[in-house]
């Protein structure tokens, strides 16, 4: 009796030998799936690298001081957007027009920026000479606009400060903030956005 419950109780060898397989199988089904989404996940990450999208502020077209529909416009500085626009109404009656190339933008945009910009100039350094890095860059807080075209760059340089708009660096003559009051002077030029 003792003999034949021990037999009943426990497994056959045969049975455990099984029972193991079975269990190495399972670990190595769960490993090899856990493999497969950690590779899977990298491969999504590897086909999808960061671009801009407009909500970052990215713009697919010269945009104008009234497109506040794109957030490159609708998030800039609200004094800045002012100053833009009573000058713009100046311009106007020169026969200049504004064009906004560049705006407001995201932190990571303005990074993906410098990343490009790094692969441009070979070297952070150099690059740094004409894309700010995203937290020293006025872009990220809408404090600073870029303005096209040229005519309307060369009009701005010549009569911003009357609405306090000042060309910053002197190595982008169409990038521009408010650092003056109102009929005051701009600062003197400094050589670039490293500077
Ligand atoms: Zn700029």
């Amino acid at each position: 009796m003792t003999v034949l419950r021990a037999s009943a109780v426990r497994p056959s060898p045969p049975a455990r030998r099984i029972a193991f397989v079975a269990i190495g199988v399972a670990v190595a089904i769960a490993l090899a799936v856990g493999l497969c989404g950690v590779l899977f996940l990298r491969a999504g990450a590897l086909a999808a690298p960061y671009t801009p999208r407009v909500e970052d502020g990215y713009l697919t077209a010269p945009a104008t001081l009234d497109d506040t529909d794109l957030p490159a416009i609708a998030n800039l500085d609200a004094a800045l957007l002012g100053a833009l626009r009573d000058a713009a109404a100046a311009a106007s009656s020169d026969g200049v027009s504004f064009e906004v190339t560049s705006g407001w933008r995201t932190a990571r945009y303005q990074q993906w920026l410098l990343e490009d910009a790094v692969e441009d100039y070979g070297s952070v350094e150099v690059a740094r000479q004409f894309v700010a890095a995203p937290d020293r860059s006025h872009h990220v807080t809408g404090h600073a606009v870029d303005i096209g075209p040229l005519d309307a760059q060369s009009w701005l340089i010549a009569h911003g400060a009357a609405w306090g708009l000042c060309q910053i660096y002197a190595n982008e003559r169409w990038h521009f903030e408010l650092a003056t009051d109102p009929g005051g002077t701009c600062p003197a030029l400094r050589e670039n956005a490293a500077g």
